[in-house]
């Protein structure tokens, strides 16, 4: 393991790294800077609790975690040349639920933060057993319609050795920026067309999911040299279930591009020293929507009172 010393923290864009910019500007504070090295237990107090509220995840965004970490495992499966009875296989990932609920229930990510952390745990906020029922029967709902999906059929006809299975969760350098994008799955269709997949578990935000998608055709097109005209995008919502597919052109590449360029420049405008990626809390003000911070991981740091 590095040392803190060791590791710098440097700027780098992401989607979701936006999503917080837009939500929050003091939350975005906390997540990227304030938390920074409290993976180390001995780090200051106040670090070490941002840093172990961070990890949080609402019901939502761990069941969508659990979902797609398990598509991934059927995929490795499938490029084995395995079948993978389905019932078992969700009956064990309902188990594995049950499991990563206990941990989090019992506090175990206060001293390890890295272990399953929900937000409705930390917080204590009171659910009937029925809500978290049928989190656990949406899983399982997405994953039965994941394996009679025609586009599963589609993409097991294909070659295994060309699939991407794991988050192609890569870095590539947008004009002077280190770019994170991460499509949840890729294949060569037989027609020599690239196809990104998006599996969604749950409600559909469609403005979200677009820009998304164009992320992934800016990927592809940065990283791959794959042009928009050969990039086939679906956004597979697994709860329907319904596939849509996306079509992009270079006028929409380079709207996204743009996109992208204005949200890098909206968040260094809040450094003190954009060269080293320093920040200060004070520059970061906090939203004025409480609704935002109802259901924030650092309302415990930020607005206690609430
Ligand atoms: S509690 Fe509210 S103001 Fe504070 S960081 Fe969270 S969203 Fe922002």
């Amino acid at each position: 393991m590095p040392t803190m010393a060791e590791i710098v923290n440097s700027f780098s864009w992401s989607r979701s790294r936006d999503n917080t910019f837009q939500e929050c500007r003091r939350k975005y504070y906390y997540h990227y800077y304030g938390s920074w090295g409290g993976w180390d237990a001995t780090a200051g107090e106040e670090v070490r609790r941002l840093y172990v509220l961070k990890q949080l995840s609402s019901r939502q965004q761990w069941a969508g975690r659990v979902a797609h970490d398990a598509i991934e495992m059927a995929f490795h499966a499938f490029a084995d040349g395995r079948d993978i009875p389905v019932e078992p296989f969700v009956a064990d990932v309902i188990a594995r639920m049950r499991g990563d609920w206990r941990s989090s229930k019992a506090g175990r990510y206060r001293d390890e933060p890295k272990t399953p952390a929900l937000f409705e745990h930390e917080y204590a906020v009171d659910l009937k057993p029925e809500v978290w029922q049928a989190l656990s029967k949406n899983v399982a709902t997405c994953l039965r319609n994941f394996f009679r999906l025609p586009l599963l059929a589609t993409i097991r006809k294909t070659a295994s050795e060309h699939w991407s299975i794991e988050h192609w969760s890569k870095v590539f350098d947008f004009e002077g920026t280190a770019v994170w994008v991460a499509p949840d799955f890729g294949f060569w269709t037989d027609e020599g067309r690239l196809a990104l997949v998006d599996w969604k578990t749950g409600a559909a935000n469609g403005a979200a999911a677009a820009f998304q998608l164009g992320c992934y055709a800016l990927y592809a097109n940065e990283v791959l040299g794959v042009p928009p005209v050969k990039v086939d995008l679906y956004e597979a919502n697994l709860r329907e279930p319904r596939v849509t597919q996306l079509q992009w052109d270079d006028a929409r590449l380079q709207q996204i591009k743009e996109q992208v360029r204005l949200s890098v420049r909206s968040m260094k405008a809040y450094l003190v020293d954009p060269e080293a990626n320093v920040a200060v809390p004070a520059d970061f003000e906090k939203t004025e929507d409480l609704r935002i911070c109802r259901w924030c991981n650092f309302r415990a740091v930020c607005r206690p009172e609430l």
